[in-house]
């Protein structure tokens, strides 16, 4: 058996249209499952496999900047919103590789089931087994992920021989290791929450109040921004 050499250092991507509690609870809870020291915020620029977000750059950056602002351990990262043209993961993974300079830091890139999925249509897909190890995370009503079957083909064909159940195997070697997380269930969307703003309903309680003041100043989801 190979030693625990590496320290772990979470990775979260995500649109963040807006930013809820289904992130940030998963979030805080991976601190504990995972023990990590820190975790990278990363708003995508513009994305690749979706259609443009309904908030601004700009506007997502403070959202989550005003999220995670009192939790030391978390950390906002601007690289995506700050780059020109599609975001890509890869790009920014490749970046922190070169950035830590170590050999004692394992990236590992937080993502939810649904995601994780559409791995195979994400850009360079197969090299982020080399840059990051990947944590996923369930969320109610999307696919059981403890059926692997249910993963596409390239998919399954590439994590066969990665899935770990320890979390303390991540820190054996510095990327591309696969481990599902035993988080809470928390049925939150950034689309339902965008369509609850546009009926008027309430939000409350589904994000924090920072970021909910922040939409209704600037009209994020009325469509009068
Ligand atoms: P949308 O509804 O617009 O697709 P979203 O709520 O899925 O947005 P994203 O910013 O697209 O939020 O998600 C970033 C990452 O967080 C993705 O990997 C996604 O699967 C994960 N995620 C989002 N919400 C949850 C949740 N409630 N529980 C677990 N993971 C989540």
């Amino acid at each position: 058996m190979s030693e625990l050499k590496f320290s772990l250092t979470g990775i979260y991507g995500g649109t963040f249209d807006p930013i809820h509690y289904g992130h940030l609870r998963i979030a805080e809870e991976l601190t504990d499952i995972i023990g990590f020291q820190t975790i990278h915020f990363i708003p995508s620029g513009s994305p690749r496999l979706r259609c443009d977000p309904f908030a601004s750059r700009y506007h997502r950056l403070m959202m989550t900047h005003l999220a995670i602002q009192n939790n030391s351990k978390f950390i906002l990262d601007a690289r995506e919103i700050n780059r020109e043209g599609k975001s890509s993961s890869v790009e920014s993974l490749r970046e922190y590789k070169y950035e830590s300079g170590d050999d004692k830091t394992a990236l590992c890139f937080i993502i939810g089931i649904d995601a994780f999925m559409k791995l195979p249509l994400w850009y360079c897909w197969r090299e982020l087994f080399t840059l990051c190890h990947f944590i996923i995370v369930h969320r109610p009503g999307r696919i059981s992920m403890m059926n692997q079957d249910t993963l596409p083909q390239d998919l399954k064909k590439e994590c066969a021989s990665r899935w770990v159940t320890n979390s303390n195997d991540l820190k054996r070697q510095s990327s591309g290791l696969v481990f599902v997380a035993s988080t809470s269930l928390l049925d939150i969307s950034a689309t339902a929450i965008r369509s609850f703003f546009s009926a008027e309903k309430s939000t409350r309680y589904l994000l924090p109040d920072a970021v909910l003041d922040y939409i209704n100043i600037h009209h994020l989801y009325s469509g009068e921004e």
